[in-house]
Protein backbone atom coordinates (compact mmCIF):
# COMPACT_ATOMS: atom_id res chain seq x y z
CA UNK A 1 0.00 0.00 0.00
CA UNK A 2 1.00 3.40 -0.81
CA UNK A 3 -0.74 6.30 1.46
CA UNK A 4 0.25 10.09 -0.03
CA UNK A 5 -0.15 12.23 2.73
CA UNK A 6 -0.90 16.28 2.79
CA UNK A 7 -1.32 16.84 -1.27
CA UNK A 8 -1.64 20.46 -1.85
CA UNK A 9 -4.01 20.23 -4.71
CA UNK A 10 -5.21 16.54 -6.23
CA UNK A 11 -6.65 17.16 -9.62
CA UNK A 12 -8.97 14.07 -10.57
CA UNK A 13 -9.69 15.21 -13.34
CA UNK A 14 -10.66 18.39 -15.25
CA UNK A 15 -13.90 19.36 -13.16
CA UNK A 16 -12.32 18.26 -10.28
CA UNK A 17 -9.75 19.68 -7.48
CA UNK A 18 -9.41 18.90 -4.01
CA UNK A 19 -7.15 21.05 -1.12
CA UNK A 20 -5.18 19.23 1.48
CA UNK A 21 -5.81 15.61 0.29
CA UNK A 22 -4.89 12.36 0.66
CA UNK A 23 -4.53 9.50 -1.99
CA UNK A 24 -4.40 5.47 -1.17
CA UNK A 25 -3.17 2.72 -3.37
CA UNK A 26 -4.02 -0.78 -2.76
CA UNK A 27 -2.27 -3.20 -5.37
CA UNK A 28 -2.67 -1.30 -9.06
CA UNK A 29 -5.67 0.91 -7.60
CA UNK A 30 -6.43 3.86 -6.16
CA UNK A 31 -8.67 3.10 -2.86
CA UNK A 32 -9.31 5.96 -1.16
CA UNK A 33 -9.01 9.40 -2.66
CA UNK A 34 -9.23 12.99 -0.26
CA UNK A 35 -9.25 11.69 2.74
CA UNK A 36 -7.44 8.42 4.18
CA UNK A 37 -9.06 6.00 7.24
CA UNK A 38 -5.62 5.26 9.15
CA UNK A 39 -6.79 1.76 10.20
CA UNK A 40 -7.33 1.02 7.00
CA UNK A 41 -3.60 2.38 5.65
CA UNK A 42 -1.76 0.59 8.50
CA UNK A 43 1.61 -0.66 7.39
CA UNK A 44 1.62 2.01 4.06
CA UNK A 45 5.01 3.39 2.88
CA UNK A 46 3.99 7.02 3.11
CA UNK A 47 4.55 9.64 0.07
CA UNK A 48 4.27 13.50 1.71
CA UNK A 49 2.42 15.51 -0.49
CA UNK A 50 3.81 18.67 0.59
CA UNK A 51 4.66 21.05 -1.76
CA UNK A 52 3.27 18.31 -4.55
CA UNK A 53 0.23 18.37 -6.73
CA UNK A 54 -1.13 15.02 -8.00
CA UNK A 55 -2.72 14.35 -11.19
CA UNK A 56 -3.56 11.49 -14.03
CA UNK A 57 -0.78 10.34 -15.61
CA UNK A 58 -1.06 11.62 -19.05
CA UNK A 59 -1.75 9.11 -22.11
CA UNK A 60 0.43 9.67 -25.15
CA UNK A 61 -2.06 8.51 -27.83
CA UNK A 62 0.32 8.28 -30.16
CA UNK A 63 4.16 8.16 -30.98
CA UNK A 64 7.47 6.43 -32.80
CA UNK A 65 9.54 5.63 -30.22
CA UNK A 66 12.18 4.50 -32.65
CA UNK A 67 12.86 8.07 -33.83
CA UNK A 68 14.24 8.59 -30.85
CA UNK A 69 17.49 8.65 -31.87
CA UNK A 70 16.78 10.73 -35.08
CA UNK A 71 16.71 14.13 -32.94
CA UNK A 72 17.93 17.05 -34.03
CA UNK A 73 17.58 15.71 -38.20
CA UNK A 74 15.37 17.21 -41.08
CA UNK A 75 14.79 20.46 -40.80
CA UNK A 76 13.02 22.16 -43.50
CA UNK A 77 11.71 18.67 -45.33
CA UNK A 78 8.34 18.22 -46.35
CA UNK A 79 6.79 14.63 -45.26
CA UNK A 80 7.90 12.14 -48.19
CA UNK A 81 11.41 13.64 -48.53
CA UNK A 82 11.28 13.65 -44.69
CA UNK A 83 10.22 10.31 -44.48
CA UNK A 84 12.31 9.36 -47.37
CA UNK A 85 15.54 11.15 -45.84
CA UNK A 86 15.42 10.98 -42.41
CA UNK A 87 13.01 7.51 -40.66
CA UNK A 88 14.22 5.50 -43.95
CA UNK A 89 17.67 5.07 -43.18
CA UNK A 90 17.69 4.52 -40.23
CA UNK A 91 14.90 1.63 -41.03
CA UNK A 92 17.42 0.23 -43.34
CA UNK A 93 20.22 0.06 -40.04
CA UNK A 94 17.37 -1.79 -38.16
CA UNK A 95 17.11 -4.23 -40.28
CA UNK A 96 20.66 -4.74 -41.03
CA UNK A 97 21.14 -4.99 -37.34
CA UNK A 98 17.88 -7.80 -37.23
CA UNK A 99 19.46 -9.73 -40.21
CA UNK A 100 22.94 -10.51 -38.62
CA UNK A 101 22.25 -10.87 -35.04
CA UNK A 102 19.49 -13.05 -33.03
CA UNK A 103 19.43 -10.86 -30.40
CA UNK A 104 19.48 -6.98 -32.06
CA UNK A 105 19.84 -3.90 -29.42
CA UNK A 106 18.74 -0.95 -30.86
CA UNK A 107 15.38 -1.65 -30.19
CA UNK A 108 15.80 -2.07 -26.73
CA UNK A 109 17.36 1.11 -26.34
CA UNK A 110 15.01 3.23 -28.42
CA UNK A 111 12.29 2.04 -26.68
CA UNK A 112 13.76 2.53 -23.04
CA UNK A 113 15.33 6.13 -23.92
CA UNK A 114 11.56 7.04 -24.71
CA UNK A 115 9.96 5.72 -22.20
CA UNK A 116 11.95 7.09 -19.66
CA UNK A 117 11.88 10.54 -21.18
CA UNK A 118 8.02 10.33 -21.39
CA UNK A 119 7.61 9.24 -17.66
CA UNK A 120 9.94 12.71 -16.80
CA UNK A 121 7.45 14.57 -18.73
CA UNK A 122 4.39 12.77 -16.66
CA UNK A 123 3.17 10.47 -19.20
CA UNK A 124 1.85 6.51 -17.62
CA UNK A 125 0.50 5.13 -20.80
CA UNK A 126 1.15 5.45 -24.39
CA UNK A 127 1.06 3.82 -28.04
CA UNK A 128 3.99 3.48 -29.61
CA UNK A 129 3.62 2.66 -33.84
CA UNK A 130 7.07 1.07 -34.40
CA UNK A 131 9.01 -1.59 -35.90
CA UNK A 132 8.32 -4.98 -34.88
CA UNK A 133 10.83 -5.86 -32.03
CA UNK A 134 10.80 -8.01 -29.11
CA UNK A 135 13.35 -5.79 -27.56
CA UNK A 136 11.02 -2.59 -27.56
CA UNK A 137 8.53 -4.52 -24.62
CA UNK A 138 11.62 -5.56 -22.54
CA UNK A 139 12.05 -2.09 -22.16
CA UNK A 140 9.12 -0.77 -21.18
CA UNK A 141 8.85 -4.36 -18.98
CA UNK A 142 12.32 -3.17 -17.35
CA UNK A 143 11.05 0.70 -16.95
CA UNK A 144 7.66 -0.03 -15.75
CA UNK A 145 5.86 1.53 -17.88
CA UNK A 146 2.22 0.89 -19.83
CA UNK A 147 2.71 0.57 -23.42
CA UNK A 148 1.36 -0.28 -26.23
CA UNK A 149 2.79 -1.39 -29.42
CA UNK A 150 1.18 -0.80 -32.77
CA UNK A 151 2.36 -2.74 -34.88
CA UNK A 152 3.75 0.03 -38.04
CA UNK A 153 2.70 -2.33 -40.82
CA UNK A 154 3.27 -1.41 -44.40
CA UNK A 155 3.87 -3.81 -47.83
CA UNK A 156 3.92 -0.61 -50.54
CA UNK A 157 5.44 2.45 -51.42
CA UNK A 158 8.26 1.89 -48.62
CA UNK A 159 11.86 0.82 -50.45
CA UNK A 160 12.53 -1.76 -51.84
CA UNK A 161 15.36 -3.28 -49.65
CA UNK A 162 13.15 -2.80 -46.72
CA UNK A 163 10.09 -5.11 -47.64
CA UNK A 164 9.58 -8.55 -46.77
CA UNK A 165 7.04 -10.96 -48.00
CA UNK A 166 3.26 -10.51 -46.99
CA UNK A 167 3.36 -14.25 -45.37
CA UNK A 168 6.53 -13.07 -43.24
CA UNK A 169 5.24 -9.84 -42.09
CA UNK A 170 2.09 -11.62 -41.00
CA UNK A 171 4.09 -13.86 -39.11
CA UNK A 172 6.07 -11.79 -37.07
CA UNK A 173 3.14 -9.72 -36.17
CA UNK A 174 1.10 -12.87 -35.06
CA UNK A 175 4.54 -13.86 -32.65
CA UNK A 176 4.70 -10.76 -31.12
CA UNK A 177 0.73 -10.67 -30.21
CA UNK A 178 0.73 -14.14 -28.90
CA UNK A 179 4.33 -12.94 -26.67
CA UNK A 180 3.20 -9.57 -25.21
CA UNK A 181 -0.62 -8.87 -25.57
CA UNK A 182 -1.94 -8.26 -22.08
CA UNK A 183 1.33 -9.32 -20.65
CA UNK A 184 1.58 -7.34 -17.21
CA UNK A 185 1.21 -3.49 -18.46
CA UNK A 186 1.60 -4.16 -21.99
CA UNK A 187 -0.51 -4.58 -24.51
CA UNK A 188 -0.48 -5.20 -28.54
CA UNK A 189 -2.74 -3.08 -31.54
CA UNK A 190 -2.67 -3.34 -35.30
CA UNK A 191 -1.45 -0.23 -37.18
CA UNK A 192 -1.17 0.03 -40.67
CA UNK A 193 0.96 3.32 -41.58
CA UNK A 194 -1.13 4.91 -44.41
CA UNK A 195 -3.80 3.99 -46.45
CA UNK A 196 -1.60 4.13 -49.59
CA UNK A 197 1.40 2.28 -47.96
CA UNK A 198 -0.83 -0.79 -47.81
CA UNK A 199 -2.57 -2.52 -50.34
CA UNK A 200 -6.48 -3.19 -50.20
CA UNK A 201 -6.06 -7.17 -49.44
CA UNK A 202 -2.95 -6.19 -46.64
CA UNK A 203 -5.92 -3.54 -44.79
CA UNK A 204 -8.84 -6.32 -44.88
CA UNK A 205 -6.25 -8.80 -43.30
CA UNK A 206 -5.11 -6.43 -40.64
CA UNK A 207 -9.12 -5.38 -39.87
CA UNK A 208 -10.05 -8.76 -39.90
CA UNK A 209 -7.53 -10.14 -37.42
CA UNK A 210 -7.54 -6.91 -35.54
CA UNK A 211 -11.89 -8.36 -35.01
CA UNK A 212 -10.84 -11.74 -34.60
CA UNK A 213 -8.12 -11.32 -31.79
CA UNK A 214 -9.84 -7.78 -30.48
CA UNK A 215 -7.11 -5.59 -30.83
CA UNK A 216 -7.57 -1.62 -31.42
CA UNK A 217 -6.53 -0.36 -34.61
CA UNK A 218 -4.41 3.17 -35.27
CA UNK A 219 -3.82 4.41 -38.58
CA UNK A 220 -2.44 7.80 -39.59
CA UNK A 221 -5.06 9.48 -42.16
CA UNK A 222 -5.04 12.48 -44.18
CA UNK A 223 -2.05 14.29 -42.89
CA UNK A 224 -1.07 16.24 -45.69
CA UNK A 225 -2.83 18.02 -49.18
CA UNK A 226 -0.46 15.79 -50.83
CA UNK A 227 -1.77 12.59 -49.66
CA UNK A 228 -5.63 13.31 -50.09
CA UNK A 229 -4.31 14.76 -53.94
CA UNK A 230 -2.93 11.09 -54.29
CA UNK A 231 -5.34 9.14 -52.90
CA UNK A 232 -7.84 11.16 -54.81
CA UNK A 233 -5.69 10.61 -58.01
CA UNK A 234 -5.58 7.21 -57.46
CA UNK A 235 -8.79 5.80 -56.16
CA UNK A 236 -11.28 8.52 -57.10
CA UNK A 237 -11.82 9.20 -53.38
CA UNK A 238 -10.58 10.73 -50.35
CA UNK A 239 -8.26 8.49 -48.20
CA UNK A 240 -11.39 8.43 -45.90
CA UNK A 241 -13.43 7.54 -48.75
CA UNK A 242 -11.31 5.19 -50.09
CA UNK A 243 -10.98 3.12 -46.51
CA UNK A 244 -15.14 3.56 -46.30
CA UNK A 245 -15.15 2.32 -49.79
CA UNK A 246 -12.73 -1.05 -49.22
CA UNK A 247 -14.94 -1.85 -45.63
CA UNK A 248 -11.40 -1.32 -43.41
CA UNK A 249 -14.47 1.03 -40.94
CA UNK A 250 -16.36 -1.71 -40.36
CA UNK A 251 -14.10 -1.72 -37.41
CA UNK A 252 -13.87 1.83 -35.38
CA UNK A 253 -10.47 2.79 -36.08
CA UNK A 254 -8.38 5.61 -34.06
CA UNK A 255 -7.49 8.19 -36.83
CA UNK A 256 -4.08 9.66 -36.06
CA UNK A 257 -3.43 13.34 -37.59
CA UNK A 258 -7.30 14.37 -39.56
CA UNK A 259 -5.64 17.64 -40.47
CA UNK A 260 -6.70 17.76 -43.67
CA UNK A 261 -10.29 16.54 -44.38
CA UNK A 262 -13.58 17.38 -46.43
CA UNK A 263 -17.02 17.45 -45.17
CA UNK A 264 -18.16 13.98 -45.95
CA UNK A 265 -14.81 13.25 -44.45
CA UNK A 266 -16.46 14.01 -40.96
CA UNK A 267 -20.04 12.41 -41.92
CA UNK A 268 -17.78 8.91 -42.34
CA UNK A 269 -16.21 9.80 -39.02
CA UNK A 270 -19.55 9.84 -36.97
CA UNK A 271 -21.12 7.60 -39.18
CA UNK A 272 -18.23 4.83 -38.20
CA UNK A 273 -17.69 6.46 -35.03
CA UNK A 274 -13.87 6.76 -35.08
CA UNK A 275 -11.82 9.08 -33.03
CA UNK A 276 -8.98 11.48 -34.11
CA UNK A 277 -5.75 11.92 -32.22
CA UNK A 278 -3.99 15.48 -32.57
CA UNK A 279 -0.42 15.72 -32.69
CA UNK A 280 0.23 19.59 -33.09
CA UNK A 281 3.85 20.14 -33.04
CA UNK A 282 4.66 17.31 -35.77
CA UNK A 283 2.24 18.66 -38.03
CA UNK A 284 3.45 22.21 -37.35
CA UNK A 285 7.42 21.07 -37.78
CA UNK A 286 6.15 19.30 -41.43
CA UNK A 287 3.86 22.44 -42.46
CA UNK A 288 1.27 19.76 -42.86
CA UNK A 289 -1.02 22.13 -41.03
CA UNK A 290 -3.57 22.67 -38.23
CA UNK A 291 -5.92 19.45 -37.65
CA UNK A 292 -9.63 21.25 -36.55
CA UNK A 293 -9.78 20.71 -33.27
CA UNK A 294 -13.16 22.88 -32.19
CA UNK A 295 -14.48 21.26 -34.95
CA UNK A 296 -14.47 17.65 -34.13
CA UNK A 297 -15.50 18.50 -31.11
CA UNK A 298 -18.42 20.49 -31.43
CA UNK A 299 -19.43 17.08 -34.03
CA UNK A 300 -18.98 14.78 -31.02
CA UNK A 301 -16.10 13.40 -32.26
CA UNK A 302 -13.47 12.64 -29.43
CA UNK A 303 -9.93 13.35 -29.76
CA UNK A 304 -7.01 12.83 -28.07
CA UNK A 305 -3.39 14.33 -28.05
CA UNK A 306 -0.35 12.98 -28.28
CA UNK A 307 3.22 13.54 -29.35
CA UNK A 308 4.04 11.87 -32.44
CA UNK A 309 7.74 10.74 -33.36
CA UNK A 310 11.07 12.55 -31.84
CA UNK A 311 11.91 13.18 -35.09
CA UNK A 312 8.98 15.33 -36.28
CA UNK A 313 8.69 16.71 -32.63
CA UNK A 314 11.31 16.51 -31.81
CA UNK A 315 10.29 15.86 -27.80
CA UNK A 316 7.92 13.58 -26.21
CA UNK A 317 6.93 16.77 -23.68
CA UNK A 318 3.16 16.57 -22.96
CA UNK A 319 3.08 20.11 -21.28
CA UNK A 320 4.58 21.29 -24.16
CA UNK A 321 2.44 19.86 -26.80
CA UNK A 322 -0.88 20.36 -24.90
CA UNK A 323 0.08 24.33 -24.59
CA UNK A 324 1.21 24.30 -28.02
CA UNK A 325 -2.07 22.48 -29.52
CA UNK A 326 -4.48 24.38 -27.47
CA UNK A 327 -2.78 27.68 -28.73
CA UNK A 328 -2.67 26.63 -32.09
CA UNK A 329 -6.35 26.28 -31.81
CA UNK A 330 -7.30 29.78 -30.32
CA UNK A 331 -4.85 31.33 -33.15
CA UNK A 332 -6.05 30.02 -36.19
CA UNK A 333 -9.61 30.40 -35.66
CA UNK A 334 -8.94 34.23 -34.04
CA UNK A 335 -11.63 32.97 -30.86
CA UNK A 336 -10.24 32.38 -27.23
CA UNK A 337 -13.17 30.30 -26.92
CA UNK A 338 -12.39 27.56 -29.47
CA UNK A 339 -10.37 24.88 -27.18
CA UNK A 340 -10.81 24.96 -23.94
CA UNK A 341 -7.98 24.07 -20.99
CA UNK A 342 -10.41 21.76 -19.74
CA UNK A 343 -10.86 20.14 -23.10
CA UNK A 344 -7.43 19.75 -24.22
CA UNK A 345 -6.38 18.17 -20.40
CA UNK A 346 -9.53 15.63 -20.53
CA UNK A 347 -7.73 14.87 -24.22
CA UNK A 348 -4.55 14.39 -22.60
CA UNK A 349 -5.67 12.11 -19.47
CA UNK A 350 -9.35 10.45 -20.06
CA UNK A 351 -10.03 10.35 -23.99
CA UNK A 352 -6.68 8.85 -24.32
CA UNK A 353 -7.31 6.29 -21.51
CA UNK A 354 -10.56 5.01 -23.62
CA UNK A 355 -9.05 4.88 -26.48
CA UNK A 356 -6.24 2.76 -24.86
CA UNK A 357 -9.33 0.79 -23.01
CA UNK A 358 -7.48 1.22 -19.73
CA UNK A 359 -9.21 2.09 -16.59
CA UNK A 360 -7.25 5.17 -15.93
CA UNK A 361 -7.19 8.45 -16.81
CA UNK A 362 -8.75 10.06 -13.64
CA UNK A 363 -8.26 9.85 -10.28
CA UNK A 364 -10.53 8.32 -8.12
CA UNK A 365 -11.80 5.00 -6.01
CA UNK A 366 -11.20 1.61 -8.30
CA UNK A 367 -9.29 3.00 -10.66
CA UNK A 368 -5.89 2.03 -12.05
CA UNK A 369 -3.32 3.91 -10.00
CA UNK A 370 -1.34 5.51 -12.51
CA UNK A 371 -0.35 9.01 -11.52
CA UNK A 372 1.99 11.90 -11.21
CA UNK A 373 3.18 14.49 -8.42
CA UNK A 374 4.23 17.39 -9.78
CA UNK A 375 6.55 19.74 -7.42
CA UNK A 376 4.23 23.32 -6.99
CA UNK A 377 7.28 25.11 -5.71
CA UNK A 378 8.71 26.54 -8.50
CA UNK A 379 8.95 30.33 -9.33
CA UNK A 380 7.32 29.95 -12.50
CA UNK A 381 3.99 28.16 -10.94
CA UNK A 382 3.69 30.46 -7.96
CA UNK A 383 1.17 31.79 -6.45
CA UNK A 384 -1.42 29.74 -7.77
CA UNK A 385 -4.89 30.87 -8.62
CA UNK A 386 -6.74 27.84 -10.70
CA UNK A 387 -5.04 24.81 -10.15
CA UNK A 388 -5.75 23.97 -13.53
CA UNK A 389 -4.76 26.46 -15.68
CA UNK A 390 -1.44 26.49 -13.38
CA UNK A 391 -0.30 23.44 -14.56
CA UNK A 392 -1.64 23.89 -17.95
CA UNK A 393 0.10 27.53 -18.66
CA UNK A 394 2.69 27.22 -16.24
CA UNK A 395 4.07 23.73 -15.69
CA UNK A 396 6.77 21.90 -17.18
CA UNK A 397 8.32 18.44 -17.21
CA UNK A 398 11.07 19.29 -14.88
CA UNK A 399 8.47 19.63 -12.51
CA UNK A 400 7.59 15.84 -12.33
CA UNK A 401 8.57 14.42 -9.10
CA UNK A 402 7.36 11.25 -8.24
CA UNK A 403 5.52 8.69 -10.75
CA UNK A 404 3.09 5.84 -10.03
CA UNK A 405 2.25 3.43 -12.61
CA UNK A 406 -0.37 0.46 -11.68
CA UNK A 407 0.28 1.20 -8.03
CA UNK A 408 4.31 0.93 -8.62
CA UNK A 409 7.07 3.71 -7.64
CA UNK A 410 8.61 4.31 -11.37
CA UNK A 411 9.85 7.12 -10.46
CA UNK A 412 10.39 9.01 -7.23
CA UNK A 413 12.14 12.49 -5.90
CA UNK A 414 12.89 12.78 -9.95
CA UNK A 415 14.93 9.66 -9.88
CA UNK A 416 14.32 6.61 -11.48
CA UNK A 417 14.11 3.61 -9.19
CA UNK A 418 13.47 0.98 -11.87
CA UNK A 419 16.40 1.44 -14.56
CA UNK A 420 19.98 2.96 -14.22
CA UNK A 421 18.76 6.08 -16.61
CA UNK A 422 22.67 6.95 -17.45
CA UNK A 423 23.88 3.55 -18.07
CA UNK A 424 20.96 3.61 -20.70
CA UNK A 425 21.70 6.74 -21.86
CA UNK A 426 25.29 6.23 -22.86
CA UNK A 427 25.08 3.01 -24.06
CA UNK A 428 22.25 3.83 -26.55
CA UNK A 429 24.54 6.82 -27.58
CA UNK A 430 27.44 4.40 -28.62
CA UNK A 431 25.18 1.82 -30.15
CA UNK A 432 23.84 5.09 -32.11
CA UNK A 433 27.22 5.98 -33.19
CA UNK A 434 28.08 2.48 -34.17
CA UNK A 435 25.44 1.97 -36.21
CA UNK A 436 25.34 5.58 -38.03
CA UNK A 437 28.90 4.81 -38.79
CA UNK A 438 28.01 2.09 -41.11
CA UNK A 439 25.61 4.50 -43.64
CA UNK A 440 27.97 6.83 -44.07
CA UNK A 441 26.85 10.79 -44.51
CA UNK A 442 22.72 9.45 -44.64
CA UNK A 443 21.98 10.25 -41.35
CA UNK A 444 23.74 13.56 -40.66
CA UNK A 445 22.21 16.51 -39.86
CA UNK A 446 22.46 19.68 -41.47
CA UNK A 447 25.02 20.97 -38.88
ZN1 LIG B 1 2.92 9.19 -36.54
Amino acid sequence: MIWIQDLDYLIQDAERVLCGADLLIEGDRIVAVGSVDPVKAEGATVISGKGKIAMPGFVNAHTHLYQNMLKGMGDMLRLKPWCEQVTFPFASIIHKEERETDEPQLGYHWAALGAMEMVRSGITSFVDMDIVQDGVLKAWQDVGVRGNLALQLVNRWVPKELMVPDEARKEKALGIIDRWHKNGKLTVSMAPSTPFACTPEFLIWIRDTAQELDLEIYIHISETKWEVEQAKEETGFTPFGYLEDIGFFEKPVHAVHCVCVEPEDVDIMKKRKLDVIYNPKSNAKLGSGIAPIGMYLRNGIPVAVSTDGAASNDSLDMFEEMRFGQLLQKASSRDPLEVSVKDMFNMATREGARMMNIDAGVLEEGKLADLVLLDDRGVHMQPINGVLQTVFYCAKSSDVDTVIIGGDVVMQDKQFVTVDETGIIDSAAGLYKEAKAQVGDKLDADF
